[in-house]
This record gives structure tokens, C-alpha cells and sequence, in this order.
């Protein structure tokens, strides 16, 4: 009926088919999938907490006490004590006045744009945005208009032809296939003069950016009194650096109570597991203590990155721990892919229409359980395969 066969053959001829991998160990940085052992590069698991004793062992007492799931929803009673502490604990540490946990990123950027605006008012976003945030877009009726990536005339000029209705310029923190971080200080500006709400997804900042660890709003000195008006508010997610699953909004008192009271993809959803929420407040304390994470993580990239230019790999600029090696050709990107694989080297090839044609990369992520001497042999490989025109 709906020639599903005949679609999915369109998509292996023009090698867009993605396949799914087993794993048969943990995240790490070796790893063993269908059998086989790899170095991996492609974990966003960029401090090393998923398999972090205190997190395994706050997870396993927390079910211990309060069983395996929630229940319910949070307003129907699925919302308990480890739900509560974590989201204090994320409060005080982010500055804001208040914090709401979800159960994914995807679900928090669906509920924030959804509630805050609807049909008649404008959400501003990047062209590189993660998907979740256009679906938000999309979701909330309100009219989507995209600026070319982190071009602040553009968006200055969108701000300006719009007058009316509510605005929000969403942009990701950290670029989740680029790396680089999004001009925050001049997109928060204009949307102060403006009088719109900034709203930022630092999925991939959060734990890893900034002194503390709070990510792309680290460097906002008056983040606290930019939340309370109304001017900023923050996604995180808690599946990423900090090795655990679930995401929390950061802002206002009142943008906190109208997701509560609006956000549909909050109220119509079982909670997390409140022993995954412990999981994640253990992986907020590991992740303040252990500094060291954050210091050997940013000294990783810089030794990657260096060895890259003696080499003469083709990097996009990116101090994060996202280092994404141009290709600019599908078939390439895939072939170079599969040739770091057989020397047992996990990167992935990312492609349009996740990245546009013409932009297609490898995304190498780094990891602070990575050592040197892992990135030497990446380097090495990755050099040879580029040379070979990375004919496997
Ligand atoms: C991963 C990611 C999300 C989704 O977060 P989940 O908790 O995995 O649903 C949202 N935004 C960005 C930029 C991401 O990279």
C-alpha cells in the first residue's frame, strides 16, 4: 500500500541506508561491536561518567529504594524525591531560579517552543540547528525563519522586520556535527535590545565548556538576572557528558511553570525513572569534583588538532571535543569510514541530510578516558586513509 520496498531501495541505491550496530560492551573507549573490538570515536560521552562507579552505584540504590519506573507522569504522581533533589541541585548550580527535568532533549526543545510561542509569532533559528529544535519549531505553528549559520546581520535583520508577536532565537550552544560554539554574547544582546527570548541548546557544552562546567553560558556574567527576565533560557541534556539519560530547561520562574503547566510532551509522558535521576545528580557531583575531566578533555583536542595540522587533515575550526575531519563527498566519506573500521577504528560518516551535500564529514568525538596514544593512532590511520582517497 504504501511501497515502503521500493522507497527503501531508492534510499540504498543513493547510499543514504543507515544501519544499526550491536554493541557488545559498554560505552568506553574500546569497545566491542558485532564481535569485533574497536577504539571508538564516536561516543558523546565526553567525560568518561557512563560507567563511573558513583553513578552505577547511586543508579543501583536509588532502584533499590524506589523500584524500576516512575508510575505516572510528573503531574499524576510519577514525580518524587530523586526527580526534586536533582532539579534543585541543577538550580543552584546553573544559577537560574528555577529547573525542569525531562525525560530527553528532544521532548524538553518540543515542549519549550510548543508553550512559548504558537501561530502568529516568529521563532528565529540557525541553519545548523539539531533537528529537535526545528520539530519544536514546527510543532508550535509559529513561523520558522532560518539564518545562514551564526551570521548575527542576518538574524539582526530578521529581528528587525518582525516586530510584532513573540520571538525566540533558538540556537544550538555547541553545532552537534560542526563543534563550534554559537556567538552567544551577540545573540543574547540583540535579543535584549529586542526584547526576544534567547533560547539555547548546549547539549553538547554542558559539563564540557566553561570553568565549572556550565557550558556555553559560563562566559554570560549576568546569566542569573538574564534568565529571571525572561531574556535567556537553557537546554541541557544529562545523556551526553554527563553519562547518564534525561535533560533539564534552565530560566524563569514563570517559563519554569508555563512548560509545567504547557508542555506536552512533559505533562503526556512518564516520568524518568527516579533512579535515573539519582544516576544523573551522582554524575553532576562527579563532573564538579573531577575538574581534571574537563582539563584533560581540552588538552586531548588541542593535541588532536595539532597533530591534524602536521599532518595535513582537513579540520573545521572547533574547540570542543566534536573535531569533525571534511570530506565533502558521500561515497568518500563512507569509504574512508569503512577503511578506519577494518584497522579497528570506530568513526562515523556523517551525511547529508543530516549535514548538507557537499559538507559531508567525519565526526570524531574525544573523550577524557582517551589517552594520547589512542589520538596518535587515529591520526596515523586517518592521514593513510585520506591519501589512499580512502579506497577500502
Ligand atoms: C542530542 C541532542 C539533543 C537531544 O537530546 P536527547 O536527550 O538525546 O534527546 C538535542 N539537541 C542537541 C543539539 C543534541 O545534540
Amino acid at each position: 500500500m504504501f511501497d515502503l520496498s521500493s522507497q527503501l531501495a531508492t534510499r540504498k541505491d543513493v547510499g543514504l541506508y543507515r544501519n544499526r550496530m550491536t554493541s557488545n560492551s559498554p560505552q568506553g573507549v574500546q569497545v566491542v561491536i558485532d564481535g569485533r573490538e574497536y577504539l571508538s570515536f564516536c561516543s558523546n560521552d565526553y567525560l568518561g561518567l557512563a560507567t563511573h562507579p558513583e553513578l552505577i552505584h547511586a543508579m543501583s540504590e536509588c532502584a533499590g529504594n524506589w523500584g524500576v519506573g516512575a508510575g505516572a507522569s510528573h503531574l499524576l504522581g510519577g514525580h518524587s524525591e530523586p526527580h526534586e533533589e536533582l532539579e534543585q541541585a541543577l538550580s543552584v548550580f546553573m544559577d537560574s531560579e528555577r529547573v525542569l527535568l525531562f525525560s530527553t532533549g528532544y521532548m524538553a526543545n518540543l515542549a519549550v517552543l510548543s508553550s512559548l510561542v504558537g501561530h502568529g509569532d516568529v521563532v528565529h533559528q540557525d541553519r545548523l540547528n539539531h533537528a529537535s529544535l526545528i520539530d519544536g519549531a514546527v510543532l508550535s505553528r509559529a513561523r520558522l525563519q532560518r539564518y545562514p549559520h551564526a551570521d548575527m546581520n542576518v538574524l539582526a535583520k530578521q529581528l528587525e522586520r518582525h516586530k510584532s508577536g513573540r520571538q525566540i532565537v533558538a540556537s544550538d550552544g555547541v553545532f552537534s556535527m560542526d563543534g563550534d560554539q554559537a556567538p552567544l554574547t551577540e545573540i543574547l544582546e540583540l535579543c535584549r535590545q529586542n526584547d526576544k527570548l534567547c533560547y539555547i541548546d548546549d547539549a553538547h557544552g554542558f559539563a564540557v565548556l566553561g570553568e565549572q562546567g556550565r557550558g556555553i553560558v559560563d562566559s554570560i556574567e549576568t546569566r542569573s538576572k538574564d534568565y529571571s527576565d525572561g531574556h535567556l533560557l537553557l537546554m541541557c541534556t544529562l545523556g551526553k557528558a554527563l553519562g547518564s539519560f534525561g535533560a533539564f530547561v534552565a530560566g524563569s520562574e514563570e517559563m519554569i511553570e508555563t512548560l509545567i503547566q504547557q508542555g506536552r510532551s512533559y505533562i503526556y509522558t512518564t516520568a524518568l525513572p527516579p533512579a535515573v535521576a539519582a544516576a544523573s545528580y551522582a554524575a553532576l557531583k562527579v563532573m564538579m569534583m573531577e575538574g581534571w575531566r574537563r582539563e584533560k578533555l581540552s588538552s586531548l583536542v588541542e593535541y588532536f588538532r595539532t597533530g591534524c595540522q602536521q599532518r595535513g587533515i582537513p579540520l573545521l575550526e572547533s574547540a570542543t571535543p566534536i573535531q569533525p575531519v571534511m570530506i565533502g563527498d558521500n561515497d568518500r566519506a563512507i569509504a574512508v569510514a569503512e577503511t578506519l573500521k577494518q584497522q579497528g577504528l570506530l568513526v562515523f560518516a556523517i551525511r547529508s541530510p543530516t549535514v548538507m551535500a557537499g559538507s559531508e564529514r567525519l565526526r570524531i568525538t574525544l573523550s577524557a578516558t582517551h589517552e594520547e596514544e589512542d589520538i596518535d593512532v587515529l591520526l596515523d590511520a586517518l592521514a593513510n586513509a585520506l591519501e589512499d582517497g580512502g579506497s577500502a
